[in-house]
């Protein structure tokens, strides 16, 4: 029997000694990250931190796709209320702008930091799409090794947002390709991200995740604490290169966008940039209640 903790939207197994690979199983929603991945995903990554036969934790997408963002559908019946918070904003049900900011920054700032420095050595194996907040899932990782046919994309300003939550943008593609890429909501190949120096290293398909646990297989090999202190070094050293102000600020941003959409459109988002099956229950729900903030 699996010494390994059950998630209702995770697959949990050590592919090589000291590895442990969480894939997140949503394949019908492509991986969307609703609440409930959201949540697990934290405690396998809790799991992982004081688990002593993980050295080194990979973080892959069942097929076909990694991550195709966040879960815009709606919350599957949960609320935050349905979960412990992983933050301490508090006051999550709070109207207004103050309840966005307090949501997002306990279900989308506060975990990526979280995941982000996690002491111990994190790969994200990426193959299809990976749009928008998985883009955040990826960033978070130390190492990002994608196959041949990933694409890339945060589409988000189309919806009258300043890029996801997790701005780590200029620091993953450089301020030009950063400022093009947010513009135009295009997609960038696996090869554009590897020149960009936003990916490790692009593989054939086929050969991805064997290329990713022999790697992972590799650091396992290496001292714990070394790894530790050495992601802790690379990680300070962005810090003291502005990030995290940087991400305070965008942030900060983000709220504003969300609150200006809803004295405008009556929605966080314009509607405008969202895909046509859920601007039309955009509509429907416009139509029952007109703009008032
Ligand atoms: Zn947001």
């Amino acid at each position: 029997m699996s010494d390994l903790p059950g998630f209702e939207t995770l697959l949990l197994d050590r592919p090589a000694d000291n590895v442990l690979r969480v894939t997140m199983n949503r394949p019908d929603a492509r991986n969307a990250q609703d609440l409930q991945m959201t949540y697990d995903l934290n405690e396998a990554f809790n799991f992982a931190a004081h688990d002593a036969e993980t050295k080194v934790i990979i973080l892959a997408g069942s097929d076909p796709h990694f991550s195709a963002g966040h879960d815009l559908r709606g919350k599957a019946g949960k609320t935050l209320d349905d979960f412990t918070p992983i933050s301490t904003w508090g006051g999550h049900g709070a109207p207004g702008a103050e309840g966005r900011l307090s949501r997002e920054h306990e279900i989308y700032l506060d975990v990526s930091q979280r995941w982000r420095d996690l002491p111990k050595p994190t790969i994200a194996a990426v193959q299809g799409k990976c749009i928008a907040g998985g883009l955040m899932l990826a960033w978070v990782c130390d190492l990002i090794v994608a196959s041949d046919d990933a694409t890339f994309c945060d589409p988000v300003v189309a919806m009258g947002v300043c890029g996801v939550e997790w701005f780590a943008h200029p620091h993953e593609l450089g301020y030009r390709k950063a400022k093009e890429l947010l513009f135009t909501g295009d997609f960038f190949t696996a090869e554009e991200a590897h020149r960009l120096g936003m990916v490790n290293h692009v593989v054939p398909r086929a050969e991805m995740m064997d290329f990713v646990v022999a790697m992972a297989a590799k650091i396992a090999t290496k001292p714990l604490f070394a790894l530790r202190t050495t992601k802790e070094a690379v990680n300070k050293a962005q810090d003291a290169a502005g990030f995290q102000q940087q991400m305070a600020t965008a942030f900060a941003l983000h709220q504003l966008c969300h609150s200006h959409n809803m004295q405008v459109h009556n929605m966080a988002v314009d509607p405008g940039g969202l895909a046509p099956s859920v601007k039309g229950r955009t509509d429907a729900r416009l139509k029952a209640k007109p703009a008032a903030e």
